[in-house]
């Protein structure tokens, strides 16, 4: 099945990756099912087939690493057992929930989701990809995923680790194509074991996240490396980083409880048509640091990454009210909120880090 690199150059473009067949492809596949038994990570929703839970897991780790989804995962669960409690639950509430996660508008679609499999489905998930896909904030990849693993519907999943593996395993580069997404989602297909596919398409999934991984892969420790032309040629060399870098600056003000409750924390309602966590509160902020400068109502500097843009945060304290301002923070908008229901309010991730710090909550 091996597509050689020495093929001439001027007749590359007319060759097409030969994916292995037959008894090879059964070889492969059982091949990868047993290293996944042996060697997948130990992560909660692998522990389960309900479609609730899965469901949840993937859209929580759409954009956002494994290790950052645990804890919310959890807590989340605890707070939203089932469809039926997220159904019932305020927009609010999910976003506090949420809050840290960023790329809130998952948890606005998975409410409406939840809202619309209460009303319409009764409460249980369509079995199939097609079904899950007319739900709201259900792509074809979440769709998939949920319908190899929690029915067991023998349809394949690409993210990102999978083409990658993909164009790999094929020697995409090696006869000087990119494979197009249409045609990875066939060859996905074709790979895929017809038995245990959601394992099989967890299976892709883990190799390209532990061990084919973008910048130097472990061919060498590769369990398909036999049936991989590009093994150890594989790129080793990550792309550019595109990420932007802003400096902005946050002012922390707090109020201690005066027998009323407990204390209180100034925060700021993003604006509703925010095309970036509309709604939702945080400590006022600026692009520019205070005016007159006040060194000392620098508290600590914090690094914060929110989709392209990395942030350098310098956080404020005990400025004084009248004479050191944010030039465009505008705190005077914001609003006294009780520390006792933050958990309770749609936080930004930032503000949660920085309240978190700060042993505020
Ligand atoms: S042999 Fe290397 S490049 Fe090929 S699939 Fe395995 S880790 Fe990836």
């Amino acid at each position: 099945m091996r597509v050689r690199s020495s093929i001439p150059a001027q007749t590359r473009l007319a060759v097409s990756p030969v994916p292995p067949a037959g008894n090879d492809l059964t070889a492969f596949r059982r091949t990868l099912l047993g290293w996944y038994d042996q060697h997948r990570r130990d992560l909660p929703w692998r522990e389960t087939r309900e479609p609730y839970r899965i469901w949840l897991s993937e859209i929580m780790l759409q954009q956002t690493r494994v290790a950052a989804v645990l804890e919310h995962y959890r807590l989340f669960l605890e707070r939203f057992p089932d469809i039926q409690t997220l159904a019932a639950a305020s927009e609010d509430a999910v976003l506090a929930a949420w809050s840290g996660l960023g790329y809130y508008r998952r948890a606005r679609m998975l409410h409406q989701c939840a809202r619309q499999i209460a009303e319409q489905h009764g409460g249980c998930f369509p079995r199939n990809a097609e079904g899950l896909r007319a739900l709201p904030g259900i792509g074809r990849y979440t769709a998939a995923a949920i319908a190899s693993i929690a029915f067991e519907e023998p349809v394949a999943v690409v993210d990102g680790n999978v083409e990658r593996v993909l164009q790999r395993l094929l020697g995409a580069k090696a006869i000087g194509i990119n494979l197009a997404m249409p045609q990875t989602w066939q060859h996905a297909q074709a790979f895929l074991a017809s038995s245990r596919p959601g394992d099989f398409n967890q299976a892709m999934m883990e190799l390209g996240a532990t061990v084919c991984l973008p910048r130097g892969p472990s061919c060498l420790a590769c369990p398909v490396r036999k049936w991989c032309v590009a093994r150890g040629e594989a790129t080793r060399i990550a792309p550019p980083s595109r990420q932007k870098k802003k400096e902005i600056w946050c002012a922390l003000e707090c109020r201690d409880g005066n027998g009323d409750g407990g204390g209180k924390v100034r925060l700021v309602q993003r604006p509703k048509e925010a095309s970036l966590m509309p709604g939702m509160w945080e400590l006022p902020q600026s692009s520019e640091p205070p005016r007159p400068p006040f060194p000392s109502a620098h508290w600590r500097t914090f690094r914060h990454s929110i989709t392209v843009t990395d942030y350098t945060v310098h956080v404020l304290r005990h400025m004084p009210p009248r004479n050191v301002r944010l030039p465009n923070g505008s705190p005077a908008k914001g609003k006294w909120i009780a520390i006792d229901s933050i958990p309770r309010v749609p936080i930004t991730g930032l503000t949660r880090k920085i309240l978190k710090a700060g042993g505020i909550i």
